[in-house]
């Protein structure tokens, strides 16, 4: 392939990329804050992670910030396409040539790895060093809504983005496995900050559902930058000695009453 071709491969496919994306945010992240913050915000207040409410302003600069996450968190993606045509790195095109177990499986070792990939780089840029030009801009939201979902800087969304190339580099995986991953991705991303606790109570102290990283476990992280690096589970921080101390009681505080409850019946105007 001469340079003009994969030029326009480049243009092509980085285009394709952040426009699918940005539909993508758009629509998970974008439709859970209408969902959570403006149409049933009332009827979800008694699951609020925080009290306070973000300023109008803040909320506009994680729309935009995250628009501008976006096209830098795809760059590494689109860079890596050249890669592909000298096969350097291997994507299995065809959905029908990876078994559906083989698929789950790389799917579940994806997401692992994610996790891993995350906490590390996540925690290194909390580095009094190099915080403030990679990962400050994140936590301008101190009571994040979904459209901080993909808030990054310049440096964080290319440290991000690099994590699919990378494993391609090691391993091929079905290009199945990795739109699901992206979507799944941006599933977490307006879940952690959703600002609500949609999970039950019993999820913090069950054997399993412990490891869950939930939306109080990230919006504590946006509180307190000091505790819970990991995004997905928690297993990273109950390892390393940095989760919140206070979490399991923060989560029990926050799902006291379940998501559903039955609301108390409206005062009657007609009466004294
Ligand atoms: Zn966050
Ligand atoms: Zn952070």
């Amino acid at each position: 392939m001469d340079d003009s071709n994969i030029l326009n491969e480049l243009l092509t496919n980085g285009g394709l990329f952040v426009g699918r994306s940005w539909a993508r945010y758009l629509v998970v992240c974008g439709g859970a804050f209408l969902l959570f913050w403006v149409v049933f915000a009332k009827r979800f207040a008694h699951r609020r992670c925080q009290s306070t409410i973000p300023e109008r302003k803040v909320l506009v600069a994680e729309l935009k910030n995250s628009l501008l996450g976006i096209i830098f968190f795809m760059v590494p993606s689109v860079a890596a396409i050249p890669l592909y045509f000298t096969g350097h790195l291997e994507l299995i095109v065809d959905p029908a040539a990876t078994s559906p177990a083989i698929m789950v499986l790389s799917f579940v070792l994806f997401v692992i790895g994610a996790d891993a990939w995350f906490y590390w780089t996540h925690r290194a840029m909390h580095d009094s060093r190099i915080y403030r030009f990679t990962h400050q801009l994140h936590h301008l939201s101190e009571q994040p809504s979904p459209l901080a979902g993909y808030s990054f800087a310049i440096l964080e969304a290319l440290v991000l983005g690099l994590y699919l190339p990378l494993v391609l580099l090691v391993v091929p995986i079905n290009r199945a496995v990795l739109g699901a991953f992206v979507l799944f991705f941006s599933l977490v991303e307006a879940y952690v900050h959703l600002g609500f606790e949609i999970l039950p109570r019993w999820v913090a102290r069950s054997r399993i559902g412990k490891y869950l990283g939930t939306s109080v476990f990230h919006n504590m992280h946006h509180e307190n930058g000091a505790y819970n690096f990991a995004v997905y589970f928690t297993w990273w921080d109950r390892m390393f000695g940095t989760i919140h101390p206070d979490y399991t009681e923060r989560y029990e505080q926050v799902t006291a009453e379940r998501l559903f409850r039955r609301l108390p019946p409206e005062p009657d105007p007609a009466k004294p």
